[in-house]
């Protein structure tokens, strides 16, 4: 098959070009196999997803290279010989362009100032992954982090182009691979030096920001979660949308949001705990005045499943066995305890009955029921009556 001139390696900004059909071919998913002369659109490779766009009236959904070949996966059949306008989906490739050279940036400040290699990068539709050999400490990714974002500021060249054997020879460079044949170099603004195939702004500048959105340790490696460019500032705005709802939520200046929101969880844990304090105290006083020898079942609406099960061992301190149901008609948490009987029984009846499950040990059963209130006063009754409470 004859090799694709390459027209995204002359121009990364190339959005639109002219090539003529050499061939087409239908494929098994219903889409169509085309090979041109000479191509704009980048394929898939070296961890840059492919480009999409239009030849002529057919839309390309996936672009693959195979050997010096380029095959475009359109949406309608092109006539061969036929010459066809490409449109390159802008957007999508200009994105790619700043995730790609961002991570060059990241990359190559990992090299020069930590010595640790890229094992590896991943260019989601969100983020951009990539992980290092080596562990790097919040002080570290915070320098990498600014370091990065220095060489945005400086608004530097990045240069791509295929040196000659001696010059090649000569250079120091990053390659994640062996290669064979001719070997393209791209430099990021001196920040990075590496051999690379794919499509990159022209000047760092084009990137606008770098952020690290979440990093994680294993073993020893560290992984990184970056957003450049477009997908950083967007992720700026969102975050600053959302920090304003919370601002006004907590009457506080934006900044002092993660504080007021601390306090006001530990002044609801407090009261969660004095609430709960209180409770028990109540339970234990019904306890003191329920009828001896008589079983107890309370319905009590919004009750905790640990509610429900504090108020059903207060009750059982007098009673025979109690049986608490919490919770919410049509989705009750259930409690039965006893100092007398073995209740596993009784919760295992209510259970198949009551649309439910549960578990627990001889003095104490807990699970959940999904029934209407009716149901549960009619089945409780059966049951507790068949077990002769
Ligand atoms: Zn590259």
């Amino acid at each position: 098959m004859a090799a694709t001139s390459k027209l995204y390696h002359q121009d990364a900004y190339m959005r639109e070009f002219c090539a003529t059909v050499l061939s087409c071919a239908p494929c098994e998913n219903g889409l169509f196999m085309v090979v041109l002369d000479q191509t704009a659109f980048y394929p898939e490779g070296g961890g840059q997803p492919a480009d999409h766009g239009a030849l002529g009236a057919a839309r390309v959904v996936d672009v693959q290279l195979d050997g010096d070949t380029i095959f475009h996966y359109t949406t309608a059949p092109l006539h061969v010989g036929e010459v066809v306008q490409g449109n390159i989906d802008w957007a999508r490739r200009f994105d790619h362009m700043q995730q790609h050279t961002g991570e060059h940036i990241v990359s190559g400040i990992i090299k020069s100032r930590f010595g640790f290699d890229n094992l590896g990068f991943h260019m989601g539709r969100e983020s951009v992954v990539l992980e290092c050999s080596g562990l790097l400490d919040d002080a570290q990714l915070q320098e990498l982090e600014l370091a990065a974002n220095e060489i945005v500021c400086l608004n530097g060249e990045v240069r791509a182009w295929f040196p000659r054997p001696e010059e090649l020879a000569r250079l120091t460079y990053r390659s994640k691979k062996e290669i064979s044949g001719e070997v393209r170099i791209v430099d990021a603004a001196g920040a990075d030096v590496c051999a690379c195939c794919g499509t990159h702004v022209a000047r760092t500048g084009e990137l606008q920001l770098i952020k690290f959105i979440g990093t994680t340790r294993h073993k020893n490696h560290t992984v990184i979660e970056a957003l450049f460019g477009g997908r950083a500032r967007n992720d700026y705005f969102q975050k600053h949308a959302a920090l304003s709802r919370l601002s006004a939520f907590y009457s506080a200046p934006p900044l002092e949001v993660p504080a007021r929101a601390e306090a006001e969880r530990a002044a609801w844990e407090q009261s969660a705990f004095t609430s709960a304090r209180v409770q028990q105290a109540l339970f234990e006083a019904e306890a003191a005045l329920c009828p001896a020898g008589q079983v107890a079942v309370r319905f009590c609406e919004g009750l905790s499943p640990d509610g429900a099960r504090r108020y059903a061992c207060a009750l059982a301190q007098t009673c025979p066995a109690a049986l608490v149901f919490g919770g919410q008609e049509g989705a009750y948490c259930c409690a039965i305890a006893s100092h007398s009987a073995d209740i596993r029984p009784v919760g295992a009846a209510l259970a198949l009955h009551l649309n439910g499950k549960g578990g627990g040990k001889p003095e104490l059963w807990q699970g959940r029921a999904a029934c209407t209130r009716q149901q549960a006063d009619e089945i409780t009754a059966q049951v507790l009556k068949e077990a002769g409470l």
